[in-house]
């Protein structure tokens, strides 16, 4: 592994306070959850006034990160996870579609939100081979020296690596594409590197992708950077990636035919898939 170089964001987790939104509350939010404040429905709201189907930011996200888990353990025969910003539980969980397809997998899941640890532990480990650590994923050598995470993950195997929805929501100085290149020299051969990320389309849709960032960063969540296809393809290290590439989420193997024309916010998240060879 490289060497980690020290970190300059010590921005620590909001906590259980209710007149602090929250990345995970936010996003339970967006989804239609329940464990979530007041104070986090603000920002919902304030993204809808800029675009009202703001929602699907977080629907194309989690339907990707469905889909992308069946791929994996469909297709790859990894059956090692390190799901790093787990969020709250919601329908479905990363562990729920790997293991419903291949009952050996193994889950590790990382988060740092009081309120995920709080509600999210008792519920997304609900088997053995289902684990939760308490960490930061911006740090990626206090995640892989993580007890939980060497003990339950075999590093001599292959691992999928999944950075949904998280990497969008780093503020501090450090250089993203390093800090990824750590996890990924960490990961052996044949190991999946799984990336979802709010994107600046550069077309007629980066206007609203930028005024939903525009919001997301000055409102009490402090968070959300909307980046575009080149600079997000940058974040998977020169792997190589799985077809169709790093596309829009709507459009990484769909479940069916889009008969509908997509709205303006789906045109404003991507996700792709990567393996290390
Ligand atoms: N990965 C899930 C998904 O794609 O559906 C959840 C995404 S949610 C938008 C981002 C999650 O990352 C939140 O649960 C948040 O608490 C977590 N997170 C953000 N910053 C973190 C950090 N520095 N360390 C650990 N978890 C973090």
């Amino acid at each position: 592994m490289t060497e980690v170089a020290p970190r300059t964001d010590p921005k620590p987790p909001v906590g259980v306070d209710p007149t602090r939104a929250s990345i995970a509350r936010v996003y339970d939010a967006f989804l239609n959850g329940k464990d979530n404040y007041e104070i986090d429905r603000e920002v919902l709201r304030g993204v809808q006034k800029k675009a009202p189907e703001a929602q699907d930011l977080a629907t194309e996200n989690r339907g990707f990160l469905i889909r992308a888990t069946r791929f994996i353990a469909h297709q790859t025969g990894v059956t090692q996870y390190l799901d790093c910003g787990s969020g709250l539980p919601t329908a479905e969980n990363t562990h729920q579609v790997a293991q419903r397809i291949n009952s050996d997998s193994t889950v590790v899941y990382i988060d740092n939100d009081p309120v995920v640890l709080a509600h999210g532990r008792a519920l997304l480990e609900e088997n053995e081979q289902t684990h939760f650590s308490a960490a930061d994923i911006f740090n990626p050598q206090q995640v892989l020296e993580d007890e939980v995470v060497r003990r339950h993950l075999d590093f001599t195997q292959p691992i999928a690596l999944f950075q949904m929805g998280t990497l969008h929501h780093y503020t501090g100085s450090d250089n993203l594409v390093d800090m990824m290149q750590n996890y990924i020299d960490a990961l052996p051969t044949g190991s999946y590197v799984a990336i979802s990320h709010f994107l600046d389309p550069e077309n007629e849709y980066s206007t609203v992708a930028r005024k939903m960032e525009d919001v997301f960063l000055h409102s009490p969540m402090g968070s959300g950077t909307f980046r575009t296809k080149s600079e997000i393809e940058a974040l998977f290290c020169g792997l190589d990636m799985v077809d169709p590439g790093l596309v829009l989420c709507a459009d990484w193997w769909p479940d069916g035919p889009q008969l509908k024309p997509l709205n303006q916010v789906q045109y404003c998240i991507a996700g792709g898939i990567a393996r290390k060879n």
